[in-house]
């Protein structure tokens, strides 16, 4: 099992997770789209080989009538974490803190498609895709040992996405990153200066606009999603 450790420094929670090495790792540069097939026989997200894959835990369209999936969700083969109860954190010596990889991660196959990125898909694709999201979403926020919920999507070569096969990936974990209770404190504050929500208010504020402003790209590498145009 992985394990959760905390940097007595920043209060930041790392997953140490052995078994992520093993997953498959691109042996070359991943080529662009239009020069890969829409199908690849040794692509455990195509059609075809879904016992490649644990089994699923959502898809579109929902009932299972024979109609092929266009969406399907997945627990992650090579989790960083695994679903379990103990939330316990050990104190292991003076500063140094530790729990067990407890969580869940999950992968959003959205499309049936090998070469279909998202920026290529139609609109009933992508709000497919984003259904998908809320469904699990609100699912594991039903798990009392969750906290917290992050959504994400690494794209290319350079993202060292392991599978070129357009994904997303769901991870839940028992602790908050600390650069999270800053915002939930921002956004608490707002609401006692206000009375309004921050996001419904910058949701507003976005579609109302003539263009979108996109939120700055974390150092971590993580981006906001912003309607587009
Ligand atoms: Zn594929
Ligand atoms: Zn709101």
């Amino acid at each position: 099992m992985s394990e959760l450790r905390q940097d007595p420094t920043t209060k930041s929670w790392v997953i140490l997770a052995p078994e992520r090495a093993k997953r498959p790792q691109p042996k070359h540069r991943v080529r662009p789209a239009d020069e890969l097939p829409g199908w690849d026989s040794s692509c455990p997200f195509c059609p075809g080989n879904e016992e490649l894959t644990p089994p699923e835990v959502f898809r579109l369209p929902v009932s299972n009538q024979g109609a092929p999936w266009e969406v399907r969700v997945v627990p992650n083969r090579f989790a960083a974490l695994t679903p379990g109860e103990n939330g316990d954190i050990v104190e292991e010596a003076r500063l140094f803190r530790k729990m067990d990889g407890i969580g869940a991660h999950e992968v959003i196959i959205e499309t049936p498609l090998h070469n279909m990125p998202m920026a290529l898909m139609s609109y009933e694709q992508v709000e497919k895709v984003l259904i998908a999201y809320q469904e699990r979403y609100n699912a594991l926020k039903k798990e009392k040992y969750l906290k917290f919920i992050t959504i994400f999507k690494n794209h290319g070569w350079a993202s060292g996405t392991s599978l070129v096969h357009p994904h997303s990936q769901i991870v839940a974990t028992p602790i908050v990153a600390p650069s999270y209770h800053r915002q939930f404190d921002i956004a608490h504050e707002y609401y006692i200066d206000r009375g309004r929500c921050l996001y419904c208010d910058l949701l507003a504020g976005e579609l109302g606009a003539e263009e979108r402003s996109p939120l700055p790209v974390r150092v971590t590498g993580q981006s906001s999603f912003q309607p587009d145009g």
